[in-house]
């Protein structure tokens, strides 16, 4: 069976390079990068290869990158090693759950926390961040890209409202590094994390960018690895696969990678939004739409149940996602899309497809023969679909006119 994944937001395939990069680590290179003997430092010059490829795509100095478990231990690192109890943080209301429930955690410890919320694009204001500023505001994080929309936020404004106010600037890139231009100077971040698997390099490791002078507290304590900064022995083949990553990255820039996947993206989206009853999140009532990556759409699909339709796909051999995540065995809608202002049913029928650099057109094509046939079968059995009601009810659950 033809297996076609569009679900890179979640994770992306190793590309083979990354994979070849890494291999060696796993066989004939096996030293502890703090050994002091010659396997020791074949592994350790590895590793500060990859924080030099690293710190490349971010525009940075390699000694400002410190490796990470992945992007929520950076992300929570950023978070607990700056804000204190009785410091105020800004955040906003769409961040991925590794900086939103860091922050519920620091406000049961103490911190007052601001939650910004989101236009109907999912776009922060700038101006909100600047007002919810206080005398006590030690840290403002505010995500680069949306997981679920692509959506990218004003992030160089926000950097610079911290900076005019003297407050540290993190920012989670996890969604963004790989697919768009990041540089930390552009953006005056203090601090950035980056995810190894959502840029096709491995899972299970990360990097936390954290600018000279920021004061900033290990979470992990033990040896004197990254600088003091985040203890443990570092995982070298996962550090060889995300510098590769990195460099592909930035290859991929040069020869213009992402303006293809764009026009894929924009294929597959213009193609999906013909059936009648979607819309796209991240969208105005013009249709105009956020600045978003190139990779994503959100999609929704009224009528249907989101989950059913990524079943229903996956049956047929395509993979999506719902942002609808499972909590105490009920589905909730995603925290994003009803932040965005979508009616919770509304939220619980949108579809995020992401795509990746291993997509290709006929993968689009693929998606587009199997889609609009399995959201017609689905609406045809759906109670919320009004053409299965009897008219006297119809109006009750009218789709809105697209938007
Ligand atoms: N931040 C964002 C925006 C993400 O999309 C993810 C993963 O989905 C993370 C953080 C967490 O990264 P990791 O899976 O490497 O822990």
């Amino acid at each position: 069976m033809r297996r076609v994944y569009l679900d890179n937001n979640a994770t992306t395939p190793v590309l083979p390079e990354v994979l070849e990069a890494m291999r060696p680590y796993f066989g004939e290179h096996f030293g502890n990068a703090s050994s002091i003997h010659h396997h020791g430092q074949e592994t350790r010059a590895a590793v500060e290869r990859a924080r030099e490829s690293v710190a490349a795509l971010l525009g940075c100095p390699a000694s400002e990158v410190v490796f990470t478990s992945g992007g929520t231990e950076a992300d929570n690192l950023a978070v607990f090693g700056v804000a204190r109890a009785a410091d105020h943080v800004i955040t906003s209301t769409i961040e991925h759950h590794a900086v939103l429930n860091a922050c519920k955690h620091l406000e049961r410890k103490g911190c007052e926390i601001t939650y910004v919320p989101v236009d109907g694009r999912g776009l922060v204001d700038p101006a909100d961040v600047k007002r919810a500023l206080r005398p006590n505001t030690k840290l403002i994080t505010v995500m680069f890209a949306n997981n679920e929309t692509g959506v990218v936020q004003a992030v160089a404004e926000i950097g610079r409202i911290a900076a005019e106010a003297d407050v540290y600037f993190h920012t989670d890139a996890v969604q963004a590094a790989g697919k768009i231009p990041v540089d930390v100077n552009q953006i005056l971040c203090d601090l950035l994390t980056v995810s190894g698997h959502k840029l096709h390099g491995p899972q299970g490791v990360g990097a936390l960018y954290v600018r000279k002078g920021t004061e900033i507290e290990a979470m992990l304590h033990g040896g004197r690895h990254e600088r003091s900064r985040r203890a443990g022995t570092e995982n070298v083949p996962g550090v060889v696969g995300l510098g590769k990553a990195a460099e592909l990255a930035m290859a991929g820039f040069e020869r213009g990678d992402d303006q293809k996947m764009a026009a894929a993206r924009d294929r597959l989206e213009r193609e999906l939004l013909s059936i009648e009853a979607t819309g796209l999140n991240g969208a105005d009532s013009n249709g105009e739409c956020a600045p978003r990556v190139p990779n994503t759409t959100n999609i929704y699909f009224d009528g249907i149940d989101g989950e059913a339709l990524v079943i229903a796909l996956d049956l047929k051999g395509l993979a999506v996602s719902t942002g609808a995540a499972c909590s105490s065995g009920a589905i909730e809608p995603s925290h994003v899309l009803t932040a965005m202002g979508l009616r919770s049913d509304r939220a619980k029928a949108s579809i995020r497809f992401s795509l990746g650099k291993q997509n290709t057109a006929e993968d689009v094509a693929f998606a587009l023969g199997l889609i609009p046939e399995t959201v017609a079968r689905l609406r045809e059995l759906s109670p919320m679909w009004p053409s299965s009601r009897p008219k006297s009810v119809v109006s009750v659950s009218q789709p809105e006119a697209r938007s």
